[in-house]
């Protein structure tokens, strides 16, 4: 402490306080430019054009390299047996929570937000298969890949697809353009245009943990 009133006074003394704190100050500006140019990435699955077709499971699962048997993600088909001419289907997978409990009790850090893309992804070789993350996620949809022996989530394909530059696989794949990615931090992109425009919902919002994925509901005409 005493330490620091001593430097507080050189820098005063040589008439520098102002310019150190300027310079400070640019400092913290910048990190918060910082903080907000990072993107939040979001995907949109809309129930009125999903045909459960399955063609973004196999897609997921060829490009990630999903073991047989296992999913990222999958397509669930909920329709009603009393009302079967209306088909109603839901994807299932990780909902990449802004405030993500998976993250919060990894203790070796394999489970994680990247720092540049802000996703929640996987150091596959941190992990040790202790499936706290399993248990913590609210969604149920987190597993342990038998192959990797590590906990596993649809992370927008992180680590293939999006490496390359390209959509992830899913998106790619679905030929009823049920699926939209974007960044909800660029105003512009299509996937905020759309939510613009249709009404949208997320999925147990009251977990809090503030999913970013948007479902377009299916509403049946007349109700
Ligand atoms: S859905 Fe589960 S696995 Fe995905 S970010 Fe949220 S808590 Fe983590
Ligand atoms: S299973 Fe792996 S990723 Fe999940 S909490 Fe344990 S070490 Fe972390
Ligand atoms: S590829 Fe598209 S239409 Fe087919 S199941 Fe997936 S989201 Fe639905």
């Amino acid at each position: 402490m005493k330490n620091e009133n001593r430097r507080r006074s050189f820098i005063k003394g040589l008439g520098l306080g102002s310019l150190f704190l300027g310079t400070a100050q640019y400092g913290l500006v910048a990190q918060e430019k910082e903080k907000k140019a990072k993107p939040h990435y979001g995907m949109i699955f809309d129930q009125t054009k999903c045909v459960g077709c399955s063609d973004c499971e196999i897609a997921c699962q060829k490009v990630n390299k999903v073991p047989k048997g296992q999913h990222r993600l999958y397509v669930e088909d909920q329709t009603d047996l009393k009302d079967i001419l209306n088909r109603k289907f839901m994807r299932i997978s990780c909902q990449q929570c802004s405030d993500s409990p998976c993250t919060h009790v990894c203790p070796t850090n394999a489970c994680h937000r990247d720092s540049i893309t802000d996703i929640v992804t996987m150091h596959v070789d941190d992990c040790i298969g202790c499936k706290y993350c399993i248990v913590a996620c609210p969604y149920d949809v987190r597993f342990i890949n038998d192959e990797t022996k590590a906990a596993e989530n649809c992370d927008f394909c992180k680590h293939t697809n999006l490496a390359q530059g390209k959509e992830p696989a899913c998106v790619e794949a679905c030929k009823y353009d049920a699926l939209v990615f974007g960044d909800f931090n660029d105003k512009n992109s299509y996937m905020n245009k759309i939510l613009d425009v249709k009404d949208s919902v997320r999925l147990k919002p009251n977990f809090g943990t503030k999913p970013s994925l948007r479902y377009i509901p299916l509403i049946k005409a007349g109700v």
